[in-house]
Formats: C-alpha cells, structure tokens, sequence
C-alpha cells in the first residue's frame, strides 16, 4: 500500500487537503476541497472507514513508536530528544560545594543530518535537481573574443564549495585514499534565530534550518517545493533551572553568569547535533547507493551559518560588542568606523579570526580557573583570553576542528540586520532628526513625509508609502529597503546647501553600495564595483559624520526639541547594549547633541562583503532574509497546536508534512493523466518567446474620426496630424510584417527607403477605428539571466517605460559621427493601442486579397533626458510639452525593453496652468523627475552597461 499509512488514495487525498493549508480554511482551500472530491479517483465509500485520528497521529509518530508488527511504512529516522547537561560554576564564596556540578538545563529536539542527507540522496524528487557536481561557471560576453568571466550565483558555482571538492578527491584520508567509489561534496547551509510564535506571544521557538548547498537558490520560495529541513528546535534555560542556579548561589543570577549559562547551553546542544555519525561523514564519507544504482562516497561540508548579530557571537563563542567584537576578524573596537581605508582592508585581510590550537588551549586554561570556584567575569579568567572571547568551549571547535573546520568562516555576512535595518537605518533616523532640528514646527519631516506618500509604486517592488516615512514603528527591512531605493527624489533640497549634496550624494551611495551587495549573480567586474563603493561609502560617512559634527542645533528661534523622541525613533536593539545605538549623544551648552555613530560592529562588517562574496557566493544565498521566510511553517503549525508541548508538537508537524510530501511524490512518480495534464500546463503557460502581451479585447473602440475636424479631440493639440503620422508608422510596420526580409535589425535603411515609396495614405484601418487597452505586460530577460515581467497600467502613476537607444555606443568609434550619450530613451504611455491593418495598393495582396493584419502599438510622450551633473546624482528627465516638436508618436511595442521607475524632482515643484492638452493630461506634469535606476537590481544592472550576463547591448 503506497498510501500508508492512509489506507487508499481518496483518504490521503483528504488528509493532505486537511494538513496542505493554513490554520484558518479559506474560500481557495474550500475550492480545493471540491476539487478533491469531484476529482476522478475519488471515492466516498474509501474514506467512510478511515480512521482518522489514529491515522493522524502515526503521521507524525518516530519509527521507534510504531508497531513494526501493525506497519512499517516509515522509512526515515524521525526526531529524538537529547537531555542536555551543563556545568554550572559555583564560587568558592558558596558555602558548599565550591567548582562546578553538572546539571540537566533542558531537552534538545533534533533529526540525524546524517539521516537527512540519506533522505535527499535516495528521494527521486529531489535527487534529480541536486548538483553532485560543483564547476565554474563562465561566461563570455564578446563570441567573437576568447576573454571569459566567473559569474558567482549558486553555491556549487563558489570557491569553498570547488575547493572542498578538489579536496575530496585529491588529498583523502589514508583509509579510504583506494576507495574507488565517486566522491561527491554534500554542502550544508544552516539557519537560525530564535523568534516569538506569534505577535502577541511572550512563547518562543528556536529552529534551526537546514538547506542543502547542491540545490538552486531559485527552487527554495517555489510553492509546493519544501526544500528547508527543520534540523533542531533548540531549548533555552529552563525556569526550573534557573531557580535550581539561584538556589546555589544565594538567589543571585549574575548577568556574567547567566549569559556564560546560555552560552554554554547553546554549545552543548550543538555538540548533541555533531554526532559522530555526522563526523565520520564529514572525515571518511558516507557511502550511499543512489537511484541509479551507482554507489557514491558522500562527504558532508558546513560552508554557511546564518544569524544575527547576538546569535552570530553567540556561536563564535565571543564577547558580544566587546573590545574584539568582529566574528570575522581581530579589529578593535577603536578602529571599527575605518572601514573601507586602505590600512582597514589590509587588516582584516592579515587578522581574520581563526580558530586555532592556542585558542582552544587557552579556553581549557580559564575553564580551570573557574573549576577552582573563581567568578565566570574574575579578573584571573579574563586574563588568560584575548580577542574577546570567552570561557565557554566552542561545539564546532572541539567536535570539528581536527577535520579543518573553522566556524568563523561560515558565519557570513548579515545584509538584512547590518544595512538595512542596521547602517541605512541608523542615517534615515539621524537625518530625519537633522530635518526636525533644521526647521520650525516639523515642517520639513511633513515634507518628507508627503513627499514619500506621492512616490509611484512600482511593479511589486515599491509599494505604496501609506504611514508616515518619518514614523519608524514596526518598520521591517523591506520597508526600508523602499525607503532607501526612492529616498534621493524626495530629501533633495530639504536642506540647505552644501549639507543637501552632501545627503544626496550620501544617499545615492547607500543605494549603490546596497544594490550591488544584493545582486544575486555577480562577477568579478561587479565585485571590483562593489570594493569600490565599499571605500567610497566608508569615505563619505566620515566625511558626514565631520561635517555634522557639531550636532543638529535647532535654528535660532526655533523651539528647542524636547528631546523626548517617538518611542520607535531609536533602535531598541534587543541586546540592549549601548555601543550600537545610532548616536553616542553629548552635551553642548545645555543641548543634546546628537551624532551619527559609525563605530558600529555593522558599519564594519561592510567592509567583509567584497572577500565573502568572493568566496562563498551572492549575498541572497545565505541571507538572513531566508529565516524569516523558514519561520513561517512553525509559527503556521503552531496555531493547530496546544503549546504545552510545543516543540514535540512541532517536530510531529515537520514530520507529518514531509512525509505527506513524500507519498505524494510516490503518487505522481506513476504518471496519471491528472499529473500529465498539470506538466502541459504548467510548460504552455511559460513560452520564453512572448515580449509582451496586450490582449484582443474590442470592448473599448476609438473611431478615428474623433481625432479629425469637427471630432471629439479636435481642439486637443496632440490630435493634429494623429491619422497621418499613425499611419505612417503602420506602413512601416505592415511592410516589415509582410516581407520579413526587411524586418531585420540591419535592413532598417532600406525598409524606410522601401516605405517612403509607398503612399501611407492607402493604410487602412478595419472600421476606421483603434482598439483601447488598460493594461500591457512586457516580459523581459533579468540581469541574472530568468524571465520577469513588468506592468504598465494607463491612468497610474505605472506607465513610464525605456527603449534602447539604437544609436548609442558604448565607445564610439573615432571616425564616426557621435551617437546617443546614453543607451535609453524614455517615454510615458498615453494609450495601448490595436487595430486591423490593410494597405490598399499593390505590396498589400496576399493573392487576390487584401492582407488584413492586427497590429498592436503604443501612443507615447517623449521625456528630454539630463544626464547626471556628477557620478553620485541620478539622470533627469523632463516631459516635452504637448506642442513641441517629436513631443509624442507612436511606437511598436516589441521594442519596449522595461517599465521604469520615474520620481518627481519635488523640489523644483508642478508646471503651472491647467495644461495645454486633455489627451497628453499634462496638468499633472511635473518640472523635473528622476529616472529613479535603484528601483531594483535589474534596472540598476541596465546602467551598469557591459556587465549582465541576462542583457543584450547594441555595441
Ligand atoms: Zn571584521
């Protein structure tokens, strides 16, 4: 029976729609009911006897607790529980008992991950798509050049991953040096974070998660796939633990002490996950035979362990924020605002941290002395570490580090809590200060904020600014990420000169340094780029910090600010340790200066960004990004639990889904006709060779004879001459539609030759009417080489779009007339327009018929490009006014590359007047925009020219 421990295919059909949902049944989840039912295989009579609860609970039930008499369907090793015992050190001030006793602080939940990659390897789902074999991937740009360039976007494309791999199979261990088994690198990458189950609950989980280095990035948020695997549900010190410490030490918990307490039980739980089963794989590897039939050696590598900061020292077994307080290299606490200085760069590169015998050594030493019953903080303990750390022993170290492992290399960098909920938030918050210092009464954050409220969405990327900007409460990273991406447009000239360019530039390096940092494939070029910007940025916030030095004064006559400050203006860090607040504040005359910290732990790790992506990979690979979207499983499966025991509740859920997943994949491994049909569709509704889509509708009809004399639009400046040049453009395009020859990208000359030969005046359009669209999609090749789609809708604010310009180049040759100086053009819709396309005249038979083609255009607004005065401003556009000359045309849209993302210039203001043209709407024209090229990090890769595997470029 494939469906056990269902008894038939109608009762795991149920079961599966009951556990594949929400908490909550939705209208969607109720459709697929239905669907379940009325579905072909269904049968009422199967699932009449089914035994529900029983049926449920085995679901989720460990091997060991099922009758192997009554089944045996389980075939993976479920979860265990591990006691977990700790030394707790007692001062010889205590009466009794003075060293440590060794106590049981908790339980540990967790899986086998030697069992789990058993689970992957020999699953058919999954093993298909998993990479037994890391390579480089090149890419050459010119065919006609040899030059090629590393491109960096999967783990398996990466250094650690290529250098694990050589290891492997060139430098074995002696005893398996003649095996002659294939060896394959089986990459791990580990998350955790500690997390509330839901907003109102003071109750935590602390899962940690495991996805596998062999496996594409662009898999893990597909619906339906689950490539997360839930590893561990960590347990924190018990209240009874607690009270059995205070108990022994006179009903005193130290700080010292009980964070050395969490440390340690976080250690101890880690060395319960590295069992030995896991470092036998690690050292000799794991022999399994795969689903072809091969037998290959398996070696387990840890490249990634993702946290934030807290978690992060906490792993690294280092003070946290202490006088070393870089998990990645020995800077000290007095140096961490140099980042990006040429001595800075140097530093980290000679004195990364490095787990060594020394430091082991040296933690042993100070566990000695408190053994002997000194204070965890004694001076004699202190004395014999360095670097920060700590008296707790490392679980990587002492269980890995004969392999070579060294944990300070997988904990990677953090982009989400270092910039944008870290640095970028730090400067928002301490400009918006600036703002409210620099004027009376707030009227400059009222500014701001009104400024930020008119900023157009875009596509899914910025979404509308509804609260107020200024008011930072529960703002997640995203919110900041938008906020940074648009923020150039709306602080332009709240401030006076020079401080206004010097935020401006500021501004627009953040934003630089952050796209970069976020692309998901890069190269060498854009890593350069990034190193580049690295200095910069560090450059530029000294120079910030100097010339803000003497702190936001109210202006005279102002009304002193209070001083008492939104509660979410400054970051609560969890930790609550002063050295990271964003501004080390001072008193000056009376008033509280506030300054901008940059001697931050996050403004330094900045600095590690180039080197790790180098190395491991993109930044998105091991974001923490990714946690937050693990999480949402156990704070889902919550909800269907009591909490009273919620982790064993949990841990039954995990299994309960995966297993379901499995049976299903049993299921459609038998082709159906259900799954056959579902494959069909799925690959119809992907054609890669679409460029747009408008659609045939012919609900809304426009004669042409509104845009003639007498007509509806007559007055309107914009109709002059609309039937003529329209028409001229169709001749053109129905030419290149009929003789495909000349439709070429190099025949253009001798297609408008052959065109101006005929007489446009015999085009002709069915009905003598155009056919009005709302909506267009144009689908586009990303930056990272995958198909994305943008949407311009008419009467938004989302209907600006870019052309290439064919006459750019980007090194003209000398003996050439100059070009374009720059590669696009821009314009902003005015109607998606179709209609039915005859020419009445010779070139226009097809036999004894008149060719009748529907052809699709766009009716558009030309905008005049300004290219930026500096390297750190962005380009500007202003719209042409309706009666200018080339002010507007029609244009095909197969040749409409992008939607773009234009922002008012606000602070040059509106045009004035009731505008001169109904149709071209430009009443609500504005003097100046921003061609805002942040908005994501394809269009920022569109101006990054030569460097996007995803992109074609002219020249
Ligand atoms: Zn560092």
């Amino acid at each position: 029976n494939p469906y056990e421990p269902f008894p038939n295919l109608s009762s795991f059909e149920l079961g599966e729609w009951f556990y594949g949902q929400g908490p909550q049944k939705s209208l969607k989840d109720f459709k697929a009911l239905i669907e379940v039912l009325t579905g072909p295989d269904f049968s009422l009579d199967d699932v009449r006897g089914t035994k529900w609860t029983r049926v449920f609970q085995d679901l989720g039930k460990n091997r060991e607790e099922i009758n192997p008499k009554r089944s045996n369907w389980v075939d993976d090793t479920g979860w265990k529980t591990t006691d977990i015992k700790i030394e707790v050190p007692i001062h010889n001030r205590m009466k009794y008992g003075k060293g440590v006793e060794t106590h049981v602080a908790g339980q540990l939940f967790h899986r086998s991950i030697v069992s789990i990659v058993e689970e992957k390897i020999r699953n058919a789902q999954d093993s298909r798509l998993f990479h037994y074999d890391g390579h480089e991937l090149l890419w050459k740009p010119d065919p006609k050049s040899t030059a090629e360039f590393r491109i960096m976007s999967e783990l398996y494309h990466s250094d650690v991953f290529l250098n694990a791999q050589k290891e492997v199979n060139h430098s074995p261990p002696p005893e398996i040096k003649d095996c002659p088994l294939p060896r394959v690198v089986v990459g791990l990458m580990f998350w955790s974070d500690a997390t509330h189950v839901s907003t109102f609950s003071t109750c935590k989980v602390w899962p940690l998660y495991m996805l596998f280095a062999n496996e594409s990035k662009y898999r893990r948020a597909k619906d339906g796939i689950d490539l997360c695997n839930h590893v561990a549900y960590f347990d924190a010190l018990s209240d009874s633990f607690k009270d059995y410490v205070t108990g022994r030490t006179q009903g005193k918990l130290p700080r010292d002490l009980l964070t050395h307490l969490n440390r340690e039980m976080a250690h101890v739980q880690w060395e319960a996950i590295l069992d030995d089963e896991l470092i036998n794989a690690i050292v000799v590897g794991l022999k399994i035979k795969c689903l072809d039939g091969e037998w290959r050696r398996f070696f387990i590598r840890i490249f990634t362990y993702s946290t934030d900061y807290p978690e992060r020292v906490l792993m690294a077994t280092i003070k946290a924020r202490g006088d070393c307080p870089c998990v990645l290299c020995l800077v000290k606490k007095k140096n961490l605002n140099q980042m990006g200085t040429t001595e800075d760069m140097i530093f980290r590169d000679q004195h990364p941290r490095i787990d060594d015998d020394a430091r082991r050594k040296s933690v042993l030493e100070s566990r000695e002395i408190i053994r002997g019953g000194v204070a965890v903080g004694g001076d004699r303990v202190v004395a014999c570490l360095s670097n920060s750390d700590v008296p707790t022993v490392n679980a990587f170290s002492s269980r890995l580090g004969h392999t070579g492992f060294n944990i300070f290399g997988c904990l990677v960098v953090d982009l989400l809590h270092e910039f944008e909920i870290g640095v970028f938030k730090a400067l928002f918050i301490h400009l918006i200060r600036i703002l409210d210092a620099s004027a009376p009464g707030s009227t400059l954050i009222h500014e701001l904020d009104k400024r930020y409220r008119r900023v157009p969405t875009f596509n899914r990327t910025i979404r509308k600014f509804s609260a107020n900007a200024s008011s930072l409460r529960r703002r997640a990273a995203r919110d900041y990420e938008d906020l940074l991406q648009c923020s150039i447009a709306v602080f332009d000239g709240l401030l006076a000169e020079p401080l206004n360019g010097l935020v401006l530039k500021l501004l627009f390096l953040n934003a630089r340094w952050h796209a970069l940092a976020k692309l998901r494939m890069q190269n060498e070029a854009t890593i350069i780029l990034l190193e580049q910007a690295t200095t910069q940025l560090g450059d530029l916030y000294r120079q910030f910090v100097k010339d803000t030095d003497r702190g936001p004064f109210p202006p005279q006559g102002a009304p002193q600010s209070t001083g008492s400050e939104e509660p979410g203006m400054l970051p609560a860090d969890s930790t609550g340790e002063p050295a990271d607040a964003p501004s080390a504040n001072s008193r000056r005359g009376g008033r509280r200066v506030k300054k901008l910290n940059i001697s931050t732990v996050k403004f330094h790790a900045l600095g590690h960004y180039p080197k790790i992506i180098r190395h491991v990979g993109p930044t998105d690979l091991y974001s923490t990004e990714w946690g937050e979207y693990f999480h949402k499983s156990p704070k889902a499966w919550t909800k269907q639990t009591s909490r009273r025991y919620l982790r064993m509740e949990l841990s039954r859920h995990e299994r309960k889904r995966k297993r379901l997943r499995r049976i299903k994949d049993r299921i459609l491994s038998g082709v159906t006709a259900k799954s056959q049909e579902l494959r069909e569709q799925q690959k119809a509704s992907r054609d890669p060779n679409t460029h747009h889509f408008i659609g045939i509708s012919k609900r809304v009809s426009v004669p042409l004879a509104d845009f003639s004399q007498g007509g509806r639009f007559s007055s309107d400046p914009l109709s002059s001459g609309f039937t003529r040049s329209l028409k001229q453009h169709l001749l053109l395009r129905f030419i290149a539609k009929l003789v495909p020859d000349l439709a070429r990208e190099d025949k253009s000359k001798e297609l408008a030759r052959f065109a101006a030969a005929q007489d446009w005046s015999r085009i002709v359009l069915k009905n003598d009417r155009v056919y009005s669209h709302q909506i267009m999609r144009i689908k586009y090749t990303t930056y990272d080489a995958r198909r994305d789609e943008d949407i311009i809708h008419l009467d938004t604010a989302q209907c600006n779009i870019m052309l290439q310009d064919p006459t750019y180049s980007y090194r003209p040759k000398p003996n050439e007339p100059p070009g374009s100086p720059h590669p696009f053009r821009y314009c902003k819709v005015i109607a998606i327009l179709h209609a039915e396309v005859g020419y009445m005249g010779e070139i226009g038979r097809i036999g004894p018929q008149f060719a009748c083609l529907p052809l699709e255009f766009l009716w558009v607004r030309w905008y005049r490009f300004h290219p930026g005065t500096t390297n750190f401003s962005l380009d500007q556009v202003e719209l042409l006014r309706p009666d200018e000359r080339g002010s507007h045309s029609f244009i095909d849209p197969s040749e409409v590359l992008r939607a773009c993302h234009i922002i008012p210039r606000y602070c040059k203001g509106m045009e004035q007047g009731e505008g001169q043209s109904f149709l071209a709407q430009d009443k609500s024209d504005w003097k100046k925009y921003y061609i805002n090229r942040f908005v994501d990090r394809d269009m920022f890769m569109r101006y990054e020219w030569g460097l996007a595997v995803g992109h074609t470029y002219t020249r």
